[in-house]
């Protein structure tokens, strides 16, 4: 029987074959209540299961293949190190103690109160460490139950299947792709999870958050079509529906192939007008392939993720390798380095998680709002973006500007950390361009305000969206709103390109909405002459810049503009991307 299964598109792309479950089953805990004499014996047992647990993951961290990317390792690293900190393995055997509890409730509390921790947090790559602490503390479950943890059997091959699983490690997800696997649904995690963001690098079709929709239906060796555009499984289909999604494959696949001979043409519209398209990347690995598709550098380096990896941040020389490894890697082109954009701090808000400062965490202490609170956290990461300036051409970024205090406070620690590194005789570039996200309307309607102050703006859809419309861009329930054509939105992009134009800054756009292809014609005829895309969107970009011809597109916008029903207003985009103008 053919039925479908509803999740989040991860990353695009059919996928067809049949399901290798992997894992199945989240460990559930259940309390039961200890005889005095067991306690001892309960914390031994939950110390082998640690202790199991580590093994193993030394094991998958052995088997990773040559050639992939380091960051891999470097997740399973940190899976090692949360399995040391106290929290995992030691706070439950506190709770046995205490309340007499057995080792699977007390691991189960502790996963709870770190869940919180994380909830609580709005910034999504750190929230992504919930990730984190849900694999390493189900790898323990699993010991503790007895039972064994699915890793991918390293003889069978899962060439051409269809991962099904409760979640996946970044580890399985490079481990699968290398065996040629076909694609992935998991259960549990969000389009922001490191499997994810994985996923997209790699190419490979996800869909994610099916929420138990699959678990209860699916059977290994079921076949599916798996559509990661839409975010649906068909499981079962028939013969009319799997031809019809072999076809689209094919046409996806011929698309794709027609797209590479652009790798090296340049970013010009049809009427010959330039444009930079750069890429955002997360993990500097991901470069190599946004150079390949002829990326014209990299518009947005998210340093969270050298942050948010590991227990202690990075010290400046550490940083400076790695922002110097992307110059080096970019071989001329520029690179633009935002400065930490975390959410809140763990250790802080990790005390009080209802405490009011996170009940709102979006507004809260974020970005350069905690930078400037956390110095030591900031001027180090300052001087080594300077440093790395010395290296090739780097810009400056802020994430979340939205006082001149703020950027009065930015600059002059930028002019100290110069003065340290001339006393020091570090080298770095005089004059490296400083530069603002605008993501939060403030900024937006008073762009004409910062720009003089700045040397560049790039625009931040995904959070000016979240601000402007007042929708948690995280929360499922409002995502209904998100809509990157809602008036105000456009108006506020319009603003800060009309700013930037008459300051004779550059203005960019690192935001989602910059890689999404149905706006690149419109974001165009708004003025817009500055993309940074996910690297999986450069050359689908890339085609339509090269289709567009300005003065019509121009246009065509300026009724987008006037448009007041958002259905008019789809429906106008959608006869601008088919005139060919
Ligand atoms: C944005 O807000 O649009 C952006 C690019 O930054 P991030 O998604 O990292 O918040
Ligand atoms: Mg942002």
């Amino acid at each position: 029987m053919t039925f479908t299964v509803h999740g989040i598109s991860a990353s695009k792309g059919i996928a067809i074959g049949r399901v290798r479950t992997v894992d199945r089953g989240r460990p559930e805990a259940t309390e039961r209540t200890l005889d005095p004499s067991r306690i001892e014996a309960e914390v031994r047992r939950f110390r082998r299961a640690v202790h199991a647990a580590r093994g193993e993951l030394r094991a998958v961290k052995a088997r990773i293949p040559e050639g992939t990317p380091k960051e891999i390792a470097a997740f399973i690293d940190t899976h090692l190190l949360m399995l040391e900190d106290e929290a995992i393995s030691k706070a439950p055997i506190t709770y046995i103690r205490k309340t007499r509890c057995n080792a699977e409730w007390a691991l189960k509390l502790e996963r709870d109160a770190l869940v919180a921790v994380f909830d609580a947090m709005d910034d999504p790559y750190l929230r992504t460490r919930k990730d984190d602490v849900e694999h390493v503390v189900n790898r323990v479950q699993i010991h503790l139950q007895g039972k064994r943890r699915k890793e991918p059997p390293p003889g069978e091959t899962v060439a051409g299947r269809i991962i099904h699983a409760d979640d996946l490690t970044p580890a399985d997800t490079v481990l699968m792709q290398h065996q040629g696997v076909a694609g992935f649904m998991t259960e549990f995690g969000g389009p922001n999870s490191h499997t994810a963001i994985l996923a997209r690098s790699l190419d490979i079709p996800a869909v994610v958050g099916l929420h138990r929709s699959a678990a209860a239906l699916l059977r290994d060796g079921d076949e599916v079509v798996l559509d990661g555009r839409q975010g649906v499984v068909i499981v079962s289909p028939s013969e009319v529906v799997k031809r019809f999604y072999e076809r689209r494959g094919r046409e996806i696949a011929r698309i794709k192939a027609a797209r590479h001979k652009l790798r090296s043409t340049p970013a010009v519209t049809a009427d010959g007008e330039p444009v930079v398209l750069q890429a955002n990347v997360e993990l500097p690995g991901e470069s190599a392939g946004a150079v390949r598709d002829g990326a014209a550098g990299v518009g947005l380096y998210r340093t969270e993720f050298l942050f948010m990896n590991r227990r202690d941040p990075p010290d400046e020389q550490e940083q400076f390798d790695a922002y110097s490894g992307l110059v080096a890697a970019l071989k001329g082109a520029p690179v633009t380095i935002r400065t930490l954009d975390l959410g809140a701090d763990k250790q802080v808000d990790g005390a009080r998680p209802d405490s009011p400062a996170t009940s709102n965490p979006a507004l809260g202490l974020r970005a350069v709002r905690l930078c400037l609170k956390e110095q030591s956290l900031f001027r180090p990461q300052i001087r080594a973006i300077l440093r790395a300036s010395a290296r090739g051409p780097v810009r400056m970024m802020i994430p979340m500007l939205t006082t001149t205090t703020e950027l009065d406070q930015v600059l002059r620690i930028v002019r100290d950390c110069k003065r340290e590194l001339d006393a020091e005789g570090e080298h770095y570039d005089a004059s490296m361009p400083v530069g603002a996200m605008i993501e939060v309307p403030a900024a937006a309607i008073c762009a004409d305000i910062f720009a003089p102050r700045l040397d560049f703006f790039s625009i931040g859809t995904n959070d000016l969206i979240q601000y402007t419309i007042a929708i948690d861009r995280i929360d499922d329930e409002v995502s209904y709103l998100y809509d990157p054509l809602h008036p105000a939105v456009l108006r506020l992009i319009a603003i800060t390109i009309a700013a930037g134009r008459k300051a004779g800054i550059p203005v960019a756009m690192c935001g989602e909405m910059a890689g999404d292809a149905r706006y690149t014609k419109l974001l165009l005829g708004m003025g817009l002459r500055e993309f940074s895309v996910h690297p999986n969107a450069l050359l689908e970009v890339k085609q339509i810049i090269g289709e567009t011809r300005i003065a019509p597109a121009r246009k065509f916008t300026r009724r987008i503009l006037r448009c007041i029903r958002s259905t008019t207003r789809l429906a106008l985009v959608d006869e601008l991307n088919r005139a060919g103008s």
